[in-house]
């Protein structure tokens, strides 16, 4: 655990009777895709919130590069390093994809930019836009308004929008959701390369791209993660093909 850029210790959440989640340790580490797997109802948002800051866990820690952050509100997190995207897209639809992804940057930095002029905000905001778009390989799209762009470039924005806050870690709310086998190989791929630069916590449900992305998988079955290993490990294993593949 001594090298893990985010680290869940003993997490729990109950909703009156129903324990959500039931002592929840992982860890995301550099370089890595870690996916997190699991039915309907197994608590992966749960989990999500107690990380984003979103929830707050009843018992157990979360830590990000060292520090406990259990207790910072959501936008303390994501100074401290937490990027994450959303299942439900934010994005301003006639404004370019530049826009978008300075406007996400601004929102992250705050009320400090009130006292410049836009000019010398927007300068401070271009070149980490312009850096997190040609990690998305969308850099040729800066200029072209959101409506435009097909569902999958969307999904780049969207990661790119995360990714201009410089994260130390990523949390990817299911990504591929929604997109046809162009537009999830397209960002399998582009994954695959970014996970290098920042190391992405992936819940997913399109398990080819889990088992073809993830260093690691750990599932989680009604509060609980019953397995934890590689892509092989994890298909072979009979209570995941059970709980969760419908064997
Ligand atoms: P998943 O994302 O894996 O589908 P969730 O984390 O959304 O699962 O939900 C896990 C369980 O917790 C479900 O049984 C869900 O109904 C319940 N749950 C989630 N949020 C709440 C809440 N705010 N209040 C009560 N029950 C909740
Ligand atoms: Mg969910």
């Amino acid at each position: 655990m001594s090298d893990a850029v985010l680290s869940l210790h003993h997490l729990h959440k109950r909703f009156g009777a129903l324990h959500a989640t039931n002592d929840v340790s992982l860890d995301l580490r550099p370089g890595e895709i870690h996916a997190l797997i699991g039915p309907n109802g197994a608590g992966k948002s749960t989990l999500i919130g107690q990380i984003a800051g979103n929830i707050r866990p009843d018992e157990g820690s979360v830590h990000l590069a060292g520090t406990a952050i259990t207790s910072m509100s959501v936008a303390q997190r994501a100074r401290l390093g937490l990027g994450r995207s959303f299942q439900v897209s934010s994005l301003a639809e006639p404004l370019s994809v530049m826009r978008n992804v300075m406007m996400s940057v601004q929102a992250l930095q705050g009320h400090s930019f009130r006292f410049f002029k836009r000019v010398s905000r927007d300068a401070a905001l271009l070149e980490p836009a312009y850096q997190a778009l040609e990690h998305m390989q969308l850099s040729h799209r800066a200029w072209t308004p959101v409506f435009e762009l097909s569902h999958g470039e969307r999904r780049q924005v969207e990661v790119a929008c995360a990714l201009a806050l410089k994260p130390r870690a990523l949390l990817l709310d299911e990504p591929m959701a929604g997109l046809g086998p162009e537009g999830s190989a397209k960002l399998t791929e582009l994954l695959e390369v970014l996970k290098r630069e920042v190391p992405i916590l992936l819940i997913e449900h399109d398990m080819e791209a889990v088992f073809r992305l993830a260093d690691r998988i750990s599932v989680l079955v009604s509060g609980s993660v019953i397995a934890h290993g590689d892509s092989h490990t994890i298909k072979q294993d009979p209570r995941v093909r059970e709980a969760y593949l419908g064997d």
